[in-house]
């Protein structure tokens, strides 16, 4: 196995000693979907020292399409996430230190992992979470590479703490739409698009070389032939209450997480989200999944066997069930 890193190795900005960085190094993987598990991938075979990877699912049927390290029979065994990942990561090399964490992820619960981690890499699915890494790479300053995507779009940040423009920087002046995969799908190589563009970035920053790291925001749309790329030097904002001067990390309060509650005797789950829902928008995305009644007030969406409701200012009603696991799957699939 001594030839295992040649062609790695042979790649000049790598070199052996890029080579030496890369096994020292621990990389905290947030997500393992489809982002998580091809990020996952490529850092086993890279040769990464330490792997952390957090996700409170398990695998199922329609996650076989992207997620590329499951199969059948973990689908069939219904194995955490995390749990099938690091079988499958182990074959490919088990020299790698792998750590898997089944939890859903909170402030209180990520930060203690974070102590001798180098690098995060963004691969949520949605934003309650990502704004709470986004806090809490600041307050230990580690860099993060932010990806997304849904249908045929995707797109990819590279935030170095006090450096880069934070994510709520970078969307307050680039707003991304509510869509989600659960409503208007995904391909596949909108996620390996995306996963190149982070894992780019990490292999960069891994080996420490700080000056060919990718300054704009990248976007595309696969399908429609776009590709820009942006420069975000100008939103870093200093009063910014993350990345600016006087930082109070917003997003690890109590105040901020989205709260839940089983509403008694009504077999119903209510969540308060924490930002305003474009109506119009939601129901044109949610009418691909199910028949929609709408007014200026909310939308209601009969998603067997549960009819979900969805205030304009983000509160959301999940009829027939008292589960707040199930409620926040679908409150996540749906709303994103
Ligand atoms: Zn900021």
């Amino acid at each position: 196995m001594n030839d295992r890193y040649s062609r790695q190795v042979l790649y000049k900005p790598i070199g052996v000693s890029g080579q030496n960085k890369i096994r020292k190094k621990h990389v905290l993987i947030i997500g393992c979907g489809a982002l998580g598990t091809a990020n996952a991938e490529s850092l086993v075979r890279t040769g990464i020292g330490k792997l952390s990877i957090i996700d409170r699912d398990y695998v199922e049927a329609s996650n076989l399409q992207r997620q590329q390290l499951f199969t059948e029979e973990d689908c069939l065994n219904k194995l955490p996430k995390v749990i099938a990942a690091k079988k499958h990561l182990q074959r490919i090399n088990s020299s790698v230190l792998i750590e898997s964490y089944i939890m859903d992820g909170t402030s209180t619960n990520i930060g203690p992992l974070l102590h001798d981690v180098d690098l995060v890499i963004d691969s949520t699915d949605n934003f309650d979470i990502r704004f709470i890494m986004n806090d809490l790479v600041h307050q230990y300053n580690i860099p993060m590479i932010f990806g997304s995507c849904v249908g045929s779009t995707g797109m990819s940040f590279t935030i170095l703490p006090h450096e880069t423009p934070c994510l709520q920087c970078l969307l307050d002046s680039t707003p991304v739409s509510g869509a989600t995969c659960d409503s208007v799908g995904i391909i596949n190589p909108t996620v390996q698009m995306v996963v190149a563009h982070q894992q780019a970035e990490v292999l960069k920053l891994l080996v420490e070389d700080y000056q060919s790291l990718r300054t704009k925001l990248v976007t595309f749309d696969l399908w429609n032939n776009l590709y820009h790329t942006i420069d975000m030097t100008r939103s870093k904002k200093d009063t910014c209450p993350t990345c600016g001067e006087n930082p109070s990390y917003p997003n690890l309060t109590y105040d901020s997480q989205t709260k839940m509650e089983v509403l008694c005797g009504r077999n119903t789950v209510q969540i308060r989200g924490k930002r305003e829902v474009n109506i119009e928008e939601l129901a044109k995305q949610l009418s691909n999944i199910g028949t929609i009644h709408q007014n200026e007030f909310l939308i209601s969406l009969e998603y067997e066997p549960y009819r979900v409701v969805i205030f304009k200012d983000g509160r959301v009603l999940i009829h027939g069930t008292d589960s707040m696991e199930k409620a926040r799957n679908i409150y996540y699939q749906l709303v994103g």
